[in-house]
């Protein structure tokens, strides 16, 4: 054989018991078949083997058995963003005449996909109030086909009633989906929301999340995650998942199979650094009202103690048990002009301008509630709002450079 040809077809194979605590990087838009049987017999449906590049390689399975672990669930596919998890769902299982119902505080461009594509193919949707439970029932009619959840919401960090609106949906025969991105699998359990009480666990029929933030936890990868436990959704969505052609590269998920065991120290030690930074704007007359669902003040603060604290006690302002994302939500006082929130934010020197979350940066975002927000009460609405994404620098570093970006601005 020539040398272009030997380069391909060389021989030597490598010893295969290699072992190393890194998952290896199998990359292939193409699979080797051993023979034509196996060719015929291989389904890209089931994990028994491997049939094209997109569907499937011991990297992407790999990760995609560590998120139903992390979730609690039986299936799971990758996508390449958290948006493309999102819009997954949707398409796989609605069609013309459907509707869905989304909470008011849903993730943005959620919304704009509703009012986009989906108006577009004949699906509407209606907001609803996440504070508000009745709100949510008077709202489901026969056309309701999916109820979206998001705990806390995105922004404003209320926290849903989700056992109660979870029970809602099933006794109307209504599939609910989670964005559990704040979540992240550790705060508290999609699939088993009230793990000591019922047989049959009570839990959303989907989750969805965005492995960008905690699990990639470097603000580096976009990927997103698609979960269920029921067996027949799992085929819908993995359908539509080949149909689109939604795989993922395996760099990308290499990189979150290399983050996923730091995450929960990860989690826990922004979370207490962002509780204390919430303790502190508390007392700062500049705020308002600081959002947080450990903040016993801010909305839905018993239902994220019921879900994600074992429902203890509050002692003080900020709950000190249980697990919440390091995101905060800060309603600054009416009296600030937009200058001076402008100038607030430009003064932040370790918080950086900048969208996303989860990664070890801490990060600061200006809205405008008032274009985000159809059914908040107005109080929520008067003055600038910030929000912080906490990483992992130290608690004081962050709480003086907050304090001297203050001073900067004259607040
Ligand atoms: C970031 C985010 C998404 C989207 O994730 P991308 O990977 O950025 O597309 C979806 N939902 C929530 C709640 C998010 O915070």
């Amino acid at each position: 054989m020539k040398p272009v040809t030997e380069l391909i077809h060389h021989s030597y194979k490598a010893p295969t018991d290699f072992a190393a605590p890194q998952i290896a990087i199998h990359k292939a838009s193409t699979v080797i078949f051993p023979n034509v049987q196996a060719m015929r017999e291989r389904t890209w449906l089931d994990k028994k083997g491997y049939t094209y590049g997109l569907h499937g390689t011991p990297t992407t399975f790999t990760l995609e058995e560590r998120i139903c672990y992390l979730e609690g669930a039986q299936h799971a596919v990758l996508v390449p963003s958290g948006l493309a998890a999102i819009a997954l769902v949707n398409m796989a299982l609605l069609k013309h005449g459907d509707e869905i119902l989304l909470p008011d505080n849903v993730y943005g461009p959620h919304k704009t996909f509703a009012e986009g594509e989906l108006k577009q193919w004949g699906i509407t949707y209606q907001l609803y109030d996440p504070r508000d439970l009745a709100d949510l029932s008077s709202r489901i009619t026969p056309q309701t086909r999916l109820i979206w959840l998001e705990a806390a919401g995105s922004v404003t960090l209320e926290f849903p009633d989700v056992v109660e609106m979870v029970r809602l949906a099933r006794s109307k025969g209504v599939l609910t989906a989670l964005d559990n991105t704040w979540g992240a699998g550790l705060a508290f359990a999609p699939f088993d929301l009230e793990p000591s009480k019922s047989t049959i666990p009570l839990g959303v029929d989907i989750s969805v999340h965005a492995l960008t933030k905690f699990p990639s936890g470097g603000g580096d990868v976009l990927m997103g995650s698609v979960t269920t436990c029921d067996d027949h959704l799992a085929k819908q969505l993995k359908l539509s998942h080949m149909r689109m052609g939604l795989g993922v590269g395996a760099n990308d998920a290499e990189l979150v199979l290399r983050s996923l065991p730091s995450m929960e120290l990860r989690y826990k030690q922004q979370d207490t650094t962002a509780r204390a930074l919430a303790a502190w704007c508390l007392q700062q007359s500049a705020f308002a009202q600081v959002l947080h669902p450990a903040v016993v003040s801010s909305p839905g603060h018993p239902h994220w103690r019921r879900l994600c604290a074992g429902d203890q006690p509050s002692q003080g302002p900020v709950h000190s048990e249980g697990l919440a994302a390091a995101l905060l939500g800060l309603r600054l006082d009416p009296a600030i002009s937009q200058a001076q929130l402008d100038t607030f934010c430009d003064a932040l020197r370790l918080f950086k301008l900048g969208f996303s979350w989860g990664g070890p940066m801490s990060l600061v975002v200006p809205y405008h509630l008032r274009d985000l927000r159809l059914m908040s009460k107005e109080a929520l609405l008067q003055g600038g709002f910030v929000r912080l994404s906490v990483g992992l620098e130290a608690a004081e570093d962050l709480i003086d450079d907050v304090a001297q970006a203050l001073a900067q601005a004259e607040i």
